[in-house]
């Protein structure tokens, strides 16, 4: 079966999970890869079976270069330890999950990998990443949007997954279904402190309290699991390393400063809610 044609299968058979992010009514119909809303509004399945959502068009600064770098180092199980402990934390892996900024869509994937069935939708405001994630896999249903005016009909999701990746909490709390989890993982202070050292462009430590603080303030009973660990990269990830993030853009890259980022320092928090406790 082709991909648009899946994706066509998938939406006949869970088109309740969406709305229409114009009028916010449900949708009525998928027909001839196009979706329709009860005020007759359209969008289109792409050849690759995903869909497009944003209302105007949005500037990233993604590029397929770099988002093949991450998508590369992503691969090589740069993130697997804090995604292991990411799997734990998930309390109905037969449910439906959101990968709310979900990049070229590696973590859901590696998740996947691990064990979580049911329904994963991974979207983001980047068409590039949506386009590279939906050429590489298979298991997860890619769509652009934005997360301020989502195409997801309330208390839909059994869980949210947010990696690194900016939080709308009054989206969150209407997506979700009424026991539900939001899992969302920040950078802790150390977070690829080679990095941060070695391009000299910002040395200091990375301060999440202000987005924790955040967090604690919608699910007073969260948890809070802090995760630290290095993983060398091979000769030839490195450039894909600092290619990966805007801290690596724009430094002048001598091999004697790629020679110090051998071994990285991935420190982050794992941050879970309950809706349960709303
Ligand atoms: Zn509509």
């Amino acid at each position: 079966m082709k991909k648009i044609e899946k994706a066509q299968l998938f939406l006949q058979n869970h088109l309740d999970v969406f709305q229409c992010p114009v009028c916010h009514s449900p949708f009525k119909e998928i027909t001839d890869f196009q979706l329709s809303c009860q005020e007759n509004h359209h969008f289109d399945l792409s050849k690759k079976g995903t869909l497009h959502f944003l209302l105007k068009p949005v500037q990233s600064d993604y590029t397929k270069e770099m988002l093949l770098s991450r998508q590369r180092i992503a691969h090589s199980g740069f993130w697997y330890p804090m995604l292991d402990e990411v799997f734990k934390q998930i309390k109905t892996t037969e449910g439906v999950h959101l990968d709310v900024g979900c990049g070229e869509g590696a973590h859901s994937h590696y998740l996947k990998t691990r064990g979580l069935n049911g329904l994963t939708i991974a979207f983001d405001i980047s068409k590039e990443g949506i386009q590279l994630g939906a050429a590489t896999y298979d298991d997860l249903f890619f769509l652009v949007a934005d997360l301020a005016q989502s195409p997801f009909s309330e208390q839909s999701f059994d869980t949210i997954i947010n990696i690194l990746s900016p939080s709308n909490y009054k989206e969150f709390k209407r997506l979700l279904k009424p026991v539900g989890q939001v899992i969302k993982v920040v950078p802790g202070k150390n977070y690829l402190k080679e990095l941060r050292e070695v391009s000299g462009k910002d040395s200091r430590e990375y301060s999440n309290t202000e987005v924790i603080r955040k967090f604690a303030e919608v699910f007073p009973d969260y948890t809070h699991i802090p995760v630290h660990y290095t993983h060398t990269l091979e000769d030839d990830e490195i450039r894909d390393f600092i290619q990966m993030t805007p801290l690596g853009w724009h430094a002048e890259w001598n091999e004697n400063m790629k020679k110090q980022l051998k071994r990285i320092t991935i420190d982050m928090v794992i941050l879970v809610g309950q809706t349960s406790h709303w």
